[in-house]
């Protein structure tokens, strides 16, 4: 399969290539020439195959011309070492609970993916020599491509992250790990961080001394294999007789998560439409209401994972369906202020007993608000709630349960490498 640019100026780059580079030499994100159609049969039986199965089936279709079927299986079967459980909220509502993976959140996913995907060219290649993979992290991002990329042969990982910014939690997920991953402490602040790794990628001194890499979630080897899911999501509804009419909502960010999932419907998933739920930073409902762009900067939320201003894979979106009318004929947004997403919370606590994070309070109150009668919705559900323990369990006035493998995390020591946020003294570590 041949890769081309959301740019238009790049075409015809092999998997290889575009999951190294990451961005194209263009800027622009790198889009499969053909998005293969999954054949009835496979619909047909989806309810009796298993998570790694259907995934397999997708993933052969995605990167079953570029990876060798013994290889591809074994890098589906590790990715996916976790369930995806579809779990009854109340009365036609569903949430995909994609936080059982190692960091509770669904981006283990696509970052286990990625890890293992680039392990297997690089061993290919046989090349010899690392390949340093650079990542820049608020939190969430460096939890899961570090634990992702955790003891991967040939591939060593450095997650610069913000002094005193991170949660306690999450400096925990990428800090206590050693082995290959090396957490890099910046005195400053996020922006900092992206900037020292974007001047390292742009270092020409550095890049012969060194096969420097990305692993942010534009990368096609962490966006594809979110597809999986959707899949399998789509297949539990099926087991319980009620997925006609299946709508599902994405609370949604860089809008990498819903794009595999517009991915899926295009390879024939039937899903009737979806729903991309939004906190205060709405660029995206308001593109859908003036079919105007305007990207502006975020501003912070309870939902802080989708604090965008600018979602990355919009590009992707328009690219795949190619108008505003398109885009509107499949996909709704909805948004949701901090004191209704504390709401969302409250209320499906109240009423079910089910506790949401806030990321997935939002793709809850969407289907509240927005399923039609006959339909039944599924919401994903994107990280386990004691991920954001003090804002839950404030709104909420009870005890959220830390799961056993957060609470491993927490068990560890802390190794970080300070630096100052001066790319020479970057510079200056990496090169020695
Ligand atoms: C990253 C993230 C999102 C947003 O996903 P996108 O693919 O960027 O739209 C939503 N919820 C949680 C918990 C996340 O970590």
């Amino acid at each position: 399969m041949k890769y081309y640019s959301t740019n238009q100026k790049v075409s015809g780059v092999s998997l290889e290539e575009a999951v190294v580079k990451g961005l194209a030499s263009d800027k622009g994100l790198f889009m499969p020439d053909v998005i293969k159609k999954m054949p009835t049969e496979f619909f047909d039986n989806i309810d009796k195959l298993s998570f790694q199965e259907i995934a397999y089936a997708v993933a052969d279709a995605f990167f079953g011309e570029d990876v060798d079927a013994e290889s591809l299986k074994q890098i589906v079967y590790d990715t996916l070492s976790f369930d995806v459980p579809l779990v009854k909220v109340e009365d036609n509502i569903y949430s995909l609970e994609l936080f059982h993976g190692p960091t509770l959140a669904f981006k283990d996913v696509g970052a286990r993916f990625m890890s293992r995907l680039l392990g297997y060219f690089i061993k290919k290649e046989n090349k010899g020599g690392l390949v340093n993979v650079l990542v820049a992290t608020s939190g969430d991002t460096g939890s899961a491509v570090a634990n992702g990329f955790l003891g991967v042969d040939g591939i060593r990982v450095f997650v610069l992250y913000p002094k005193g910014k991170v949660s306690k939690i999450q400096e925990c997920q990428f800090t206590t790990l050693g082995k290959n991953i090396t957490a890099i402490e910046v005195d400053g602040t996020f922006d900092d961080c992206q900037r020292l790794v974007k001047s390292a990628f742009m270092d020409e001194e550095l890049n012969k001394k060194m096969k420097l890499t990305s692993a942010n979630s534009i990368n096609v080897a962490r966006f594809l294999p979110q597809a999986f899911y959707y899949f399998y999501g789509y297949a539990q509804l099926k087991r319980l007789g009620k997925a006609d009419n299946c709508v599902i909502c994405v609370p949604s960010g860089n809008f990498g998560n819903i794009t595999a999932g517009l991915f899926g419907k295009r390879m024939g998933l039937p899903v009737k439409r979806f729903i991309a739920a939004n906190n205060s930073n709405d660029i995206f409902l308001q593109y859908l209401n003036t079919g105007v762009y305007t990207p502006r900067p975020s501003v912070a939320t309870l939902a802080n994972a989708m604090d965008v201003g600018d979602p990355s894979n919009f590009a992707r979106v328009l690219a795949l369906y190619g108008s505003h009318e398109a885009i509107c004929a499949d996909i709704s947004g909805c948004r949701y202020s901090d004191p209704q997403i504390a709401e969302a919370i409250q209320n499906c606590y109240k009423a079910n007993k089910y506790i949401l994070d806030p990321h997935g309070a939002c793709g809850w109150q969407a289907l509240k608000d927005g399923l039609k009668p006959g339909e039944t919705g599924i919401f994903l559900e994107t990280a386990h709630p004691a991920k954001f323990l003090e804002k839950v369990e404030n709104i909420l006035g009870i005890k959220v349960e830390i799961p056993q493998k957060l609470q491993e995390f927490m068990k560890g020591t802390k190794q970080s490498v300070p630096m100052t946020k001066e790319f020479e003294d970057f510079k200056a570590y990496l090169m020695q």
